[in-house]
């Protein structure tokens, strides 16, 4: 068992161990030695039961458990607890806002044990009346219930990635397989998955299906399968799978009509003919480009065959200019040591150095937020005087002096200018008061978007796909704004948020306003979510030209130097 697992254990360990009314002390002691680990503090990775022992804070008892853990996935002390906590329990503990004294009072007063019996409480006005929980707490446990539902069997683009590659890996190697490419959402690399769909070549069909129901990891739904697909699931991440058939011949425009959504097919090219209509006059294609050709159209990539924007880039030539991974120059919006972030200033900007980027932005977070270690203005100094001395030591390489700073309930940035005017760019942030209503949270970003201090307006909606949805915000209004003040959008590329949302993408574009692909990196590793950034920014149509981290460092250090003496100015 990994690192991350462990904490995960430790943390449910927390969750239930404060759920059972267990010795505060106790409690108290395991937290602290869970954020030590969660913050990088310690790091319990590979090493021996002596040597956990002898980490600070971690006393023989947690070692103990540590060790067991690596081994075998659990320890007696958490077992002990499952076995008194029913199951459906766990899944109420994870309802966002429920902490495990809400989650007591709800076991203990009305005997509710599973999601089901939470919502029926809710829905008929139990759950307001208990003492500490009122309607608003009613109305939010029934809001994140029906988001959980709604979003229920599905996943992440990035969390399906690996086991996907590695199953076409093995469906490849059987021999009537002559080739296997994703189709669907999945192929269109769609930010949320529903179901995975694949188009196999062959020309044994029906050998090709036993072969499938074989594969251990694979799972058939007979009832909803036919001669002519595969329906099922993947076991593990569980995901709705369906394997389509083709004969080899028919290949390339098999994979097209897969792929596409119907209002790409559908959407007509010439006269009153669709490109579905004009592609299938063929039979048989060498490639894709051949294809589009015969529809007088250069070759749309899989990822934009929406329906929705790729046509006009086609027509304006756009599209030969989509951003590509190589295209980004440098890192923006990173997390150190300094607040949040798992490695040294020095680790993340050697490690971007030698991925072959030329400059990192560091953008720890602001004083505000002190859950996160936000940086008061004396480390903010001390930081700058680390960031001159790797400058040197690093050149040409540069790190440049941000902060992501917290955009406060009014709007306003979390420093004073003088400090603001120190740093070389500004992320503007939300993360705290998520629940105000458009006209409040468009206001608030306006405000922080009118700032000459801010240079990039961070994850806009603050949305985490799968686990709750953004404060609402009025795009146009805020993408206006940001043309008027020179302030450059997010795409933050954490697959978690990709948020800008890659569907406004082009309104920025057609407003003049460039897109940064950030990963939000807290640790080294997290450099590498920067594709997914990549990919949200082709979706919405974005050129190398709009991506304002295409920019050279040369071209990086004009723009932020000019940005500032634009305020000295004013
Ligand atoms: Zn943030
Ligand atoms: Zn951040």
């Amino acid at each position: 068992m990994d690192a991350d697992h462990i904490l995960r254990q430790l943390k449910l360990t927390i969750k239930l161990m404060e759920l059972h009314d267990e010795n505060p002390f106790k409690i108290r002691s395991l937290q602290s030695a869970v954020n030590n680990i969660d913050r990088g503090e310690i790091d319990i990775e590979g090493k021996s039961p002596q040597e956990l022992q002898n980490l600070h804070g971690i006393g023989k008892s947690l070692a103990d458990t540590i060790v067991s853990l690596q081994a075998t996935g659990s320890f007696p002390g958490l077992d002990e607890l499952l076995a008194k906590t029913p199951s459906g329990i766990l899944e109420v503990l994870e309802i966002k806002g429920l902490g495990p004294k809400k989650v007591k009072a709800l076991w203990e007063e009305l005997n509710i044990t599973s999601t089901h019996e939470l919502m029926e409480a809710c829905q008929s006005g139990q759950v307001a009346k208990i003492k500490g929980f009122g309607e608003k707490t009613q109305e939010s446990i029934i809001q994140s219930l029906q988001f959980k539902e709604a979003n229920q069997g599905k996943w992440l683009y990035a969390d399906l990635e690996l086991s996907m590659d590695e199953l076409a890996e093995v469906i490849k190697k059987h021999s009537k397989v002559v080739d296997i490419f994703p189709v669907g959402e999945y192929g269109r690399k769609m930010e949320i998955i529903e179901q995975v769909e694949w188009l196999i070549a062959t020309d044994d069909r029906k050998q090709v299906i036993r072969a499938l129901s074989d594969i251990d990891s694979l799972l058939q739904d007979r009832k909803i399968s036919s001669p002519f697909t595969w329906r099922g699931k993947l076991k593990s991440p569980e995901v709705k799978m369906a394997f389509h058939f083709t004969d080899p011949a028919d290949l390339v425009l098999e994979k097209i009509v897969r792929t596409a959504s119907k209002a790409h097919l559908l959407h007509h090219v010439e006269g009153d003919k669709s490109l579905v209509e004009i592609i299938r006059e063929e039979p048989h294609y060498y490639d894709e480009s051949e294809a589009y050709q015969k529809a007088g159209l250069p070759l749309i990539p899989a990822e934009i065959r929406e329906g929705l924007i790729e046509f006009d880039l086609a027509k304006s030539g756009k599209i030969d200019h989509l951003v590509v991974d190589n295209d980004l120059r440098g890192i923006l919006h990173n997390h150190s040591t300094y607040s949040d972030g798992k490695h040294t200033l020095r680790q993340m900007a050697e490690h971007c150095r030698d991925l072959g980027y030329e400059y990192l932005g560091i953008s720890d977070h602001s004083r505000t937020a002190f859950y996160a270690g936000g940086l008061e203005i004396e480390r903010v100094q001390q930081q700058h005087r680390e960031i001159d001395l790797l400058n040197q030591e690093l050149a040409p390489f540069r790190i440049f002096k941000g902060i992501e700073s917290d955009i406060l309930i009014d709007g306003s940035l979390d420093y004073p200018e003088d400090v603001l005017s120190t740093f070389d760019f500004v992320v503007a942030s939300v993360h705290s008061s998520l629940n105000m209503d458009v006209k409040k949270a468009t206001q608030r970003l306006l405000k922080a978007i009118e700032s000459p201090y801010t240079t990039i307006l961070g994850h806009p909606t603050g949305r985490l796909l799968l686990r709750r949805g953004g404060y609402p915000i009025d795009h146009k209004a805020i993408i206006q704004a940001c043309a008027d003040h020179g302030v450059v959008i997010e795409i933050n590329a954490n697959p978690w948020r990709l948020d800008l949302d890659w569907r406004w993408v082009q309104e920025a574009m057609d407003k003049g306003v460039k897109l940064s692909i950030n990963p939000d990196a807290h640790e080294m590793e997290g450099y590498a979510d920067m594709r997914y950034g990549v990919i949200a920014g082709r979706k919405g149509g974005l050129t190398k030209d709009m991506t304002f981290n295409a920019l050279s460092l040369k071209e990086m250090e004009t723009y932020l130097q000019q940005r500032k003496n634009s305020i000295k100015k004013s």
